[in-house]
């Protein structure tokens, strides 16, 4: 059976047949599973704005943070504790302490945590921490990670590996709903392809969401930092993800306060909390995924 019209001829049905729409009927027409993480449902009809910093730096930087994308409307905190970062040189993130500090912000504004874990060893000690586990780019297809992942049984995040096609995709969402776990978040963060690189970090493929409405029942949302890589492009392509039926948006912000530090891991791409209240701002009131009736409850 062919991919949503393309000339691809994987068979869907027997790669992820766990999370494929075609073998799960009651998930029939265009009905999404809803994930919750705590009060946060990602697929329901209203768009899920996650902000926060690329790394958690310091408590006062992450707590300042997650103060302001809550004030502007964010519905959840994203933050690296453990980065995977192209030189083992950069800053690796805090570890263990950034943990705590995310969960100290998450006790102060009442948001939701989602952070990325990048070692099966670590799964445990992410998941005492965060409400969502993110699996990144970079380890998409960490098959051990998948599968240890998939047994805590927490809700994930997972994204697109930067040069994976859909169906390998969707075969790294089956491995975690294998263990029984199928509370997993796809995000579409940007693809390496001609002329990525050129004027932004990667091309943010919006024919995925689409795509992937018509292959899989899961929630799929969009990365507009990593994918443009370019501060100036993320509101663009937040507008443009949400009305491609995006259902919700993940963003690095920094602070616009005159003296704050400059962020140690993707400065060029973090926008102010007043661009991101402009783009929540523009989620409230899209049409995009709003259409009563699509979202599956059971
Ligand atoms: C991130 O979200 O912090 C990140 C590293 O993203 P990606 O895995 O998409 O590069
Ligand atoms: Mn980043």
């Amino acid at each position: 059976m062919s991919i949503a019209g393309a000339t691809a001829s994987a068979d869907l049905t027997k790669i992820c047949p766990l999370v494929s729409r075609r073998t799960n009927p009651k998930y029939e027409a265009d009905k999404t599973h809803v994930v919750r993480v705590k009060q946060v449902e990602f697929g329901a009809g209203r768009p899920v704005i996650i902000a926060g910093p690329c790394s958690v730096e310091s408590a006062e930087q992450t707590l300042e943070l997650a103060h302001a994308v809550k004030a502007v409307g964010a519905d959840m905190l994203r933050g690296g504790a453990y980065k995977p970062r192209t030189s083992p040189h950069d800053f690796q993130g805090l570890g263990l302490v950034g943990l705590e500090i995310l969960s100290e912000a998450s006790l102060q504004t009442g948001l939701p945590i989602v952070t990325e874990v990048m070692d099966p060893r670590l799964v445990e000690q992410v998941g005492a921490y965060a409400d969502m586990l993110q699996i990144g780019s970079r380890n998409m297809q960490n098959y051990p990670l998948l599968v240890e992942v998939g047994r805590l049984g927490k809700p994930v995040l997972l994204k697109r590996g930067m040069a994976a096609s859909l169906c390998e995709w969707l075969g790294a969402a089956e491995y975690i709903a294998k263990e029984g776990n199928r509370n997993i978040v796809l995000c579409e963060r940007g693809i390496k392809a001609y002329p990525s690189g050129e004027y932004s970090r990667f091309i943010l493929d919006l024919n995925v969401i689409p795509a992937l409405q018509s292959e899989t029942f899961l929630p799929v949302i969009v990365d507009p930092s990593h994918a443009t890589g370019v501060a100036r492009m993320v509101e663009p392509a937040s507008r443009s993800a949400l009305e491609a039926g995006s259902h919700g948006l993940i963003v690095e912000v920094a602070s616009e306060r005159p003296g704050a530090p400059c962020p140690k891991c993707d400065a060029a791409q973090a926008i102010s909390p007043t661009a991101l209240g402009r783009i929540v701002e523009f989620a409230r009131t899209c049409i995009g995924q709003k259409a009563e009736g699509r979202a599956c409850a059971v």
